[in-house]
């Protein structure tokens, strides 16, 4: 995991008494690269379309943004945990070219049908139980009640919904749900968004 959250708390936008603002919480397979299924090598690492724009335009207006995804690939003994940090090293390295960065990756190694012994279990880092979420707020000062969770799942509307925030769904169905913003991709997304938390 790493953690490199930025240093301007004080100026970003909603932030409040207590010195907490929104930010974007984003689903990393479907949303920001394309989801091959179990993505634990960097020759898989395909981004989708927009992306690294949409996440460059939030850095841009000083919102913190974290990835929290699910890897139960490391439970299932198909890659390690190493693995996703070098896909995450990756995608930062990718995303810098585009003048972009996560202010903090977070994954959840855990799956309770896992063959890994140390991953097999519940876990509340795994979506859509809040523990990534609960971290990503404590690291980078976020009020979650006032961010976004982006996702293609609907583990991403359970974690939205675990912690009152607002969702972004890119999946299958999803309309008519309150808090729930139905868009075709997280390049899509991005304006709204931005609109809704800098008004
Ligand atoms: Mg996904």
């Amino acid at each position: 995991m790493t953690v490199s959250p930025d240093g301007h708390r004080a100026s970003a936008p909603g932030a409040g008494d207590q010195g907490l603002r929104p930010g974007i919480l984003l689903d990393r397979d479907g949303t920001i690269i394309v989801d091959h299924g179990y993505v634990g090598s960097v020759d898989r690492v395909e981004f989708i379309e927009g992306a690294p724009g949409a996440i460059a335009s939030f850095n841009r207006a000083g919102i913190p943004v974290a990835v929290v995804t699910n890897q139960a690939g490391v439970a299932r003994g198909m890659y390690g945990i190493d693995d996703v940090t070098q896909v995450h090293k990756y995608i930062a390295g990718c995303l810098a070219e585009h003048g972009a960065h996560i202010d903090l990756f977070l994954f959840s190694p855990y799956h309770p049908a896992g063959v890994v012994e140390a991953f097999a279990r519940t876990s509340e880092d795994r979506k859509p139980k809040p523990g990534m979420a609960r971290a990503a707020a404590t690291a980078l000062s976020l009020d979650l009640t006032a961010s976004w969770v982006v996702g293609d799942r609907p583990e991403d509307l359970g974690l939205a919904e675990a912690i009152g925030a607002s969702a972004v769904y890119l999946g299958p169905g999803g309309r008519g749900r309150q808090g729930v913003w139905p868009f075709p991709s997280l390049a899509a997304a991005a304006p709204f968004i931005l609109e809704r938390i800098t008004a």
